[in-house]
């Protein structure tokens, strides 16, 4: 089953698809024209705004992931701005690490809300995914994207981006709020 994936960047269909081998779901980018105006107010607004944007361009199954990074210090920020925090990933990283200087509750999560359209333009499932962790001092890892260089995870010594793929695959947000749709999907068509 295909399925398009509402969104612009190509890493995550690539972490999304691994997630999905041997599912018999297939993720696919959404035509040109998918631009929405991310404007609510919630990981899960977003997600439905992406969503239903991307089912307007395509009239078949899509689903939307949003996700973002919250660190309990900063009352829950980058959060749904972890995009758009700085410039570029470095300068996203600099940020974080530049307002977490000197602060002792270093806790935080990787968050991902989840919704899936069916081609009449419903939303049939909605999920939220989380991996829990907290923010380092300095960056260390090379492998993933975003802010994983920063994120050690709980109960383990090391950052998401020292994780490989496949590991990352096993314990992410993603895949956290991805197993629940593979697992909706899969009743709904059995
Ligand atoms: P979205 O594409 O609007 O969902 O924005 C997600 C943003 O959150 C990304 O650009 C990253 O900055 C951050 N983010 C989401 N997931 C991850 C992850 O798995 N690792 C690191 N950063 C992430």
């Amino acid at each position: 089953m295909r399925i398009v994936l509402a969104s612009s960047n190509p890493h995550k269909v690539k972490e999304m698809n691994e997630i999905v081998s041997n599912t018999g779901l297939e993720f696919v980018l959404p035509p040109h024209g998918f631009d929405p105006v991310e404007d609510g107010e919630t990981f899960e607004e977003n997600s439905k705004i992406k969503a239903l944007a991307a089912w307007g361009l395509t009239k078949t199954w899509t689903l939307a992931d949003d996700s973002g990074l919250c660190i309990k210090a900063l009352g829950g920020k980058p959060g749904i701005y972890s995009a758009r925090y700085a410039e570029t990933p470095q300068k996203r990283i600099e940020r974080v690490l530049s307002e977490m200087e000197g602060v002792k509750d270093r806790e935080a999560e990787f968050v991902c809300a989840m919704t899936l359209v069916n081609p009449e333009g419903e939303v049939e499932f909605a999920y939220k995914g989380a991996c829990r962790g907290s923010i380092t001092q300095e960056a260390s890892g090379s492998n993933g994207f975003g802010y994983d260089p920063i994120f050690l995870l709980e109960g383990r010594d090391v950052t998401m981006a020292e994780l490989s793929e496949s590991e990352k695959n096993r314990i992410s947000h993603r895949s956290v709020a991805l197993r629940e749709v593979i697992k909706y999907l899969t009743n709904r068509f059995q």
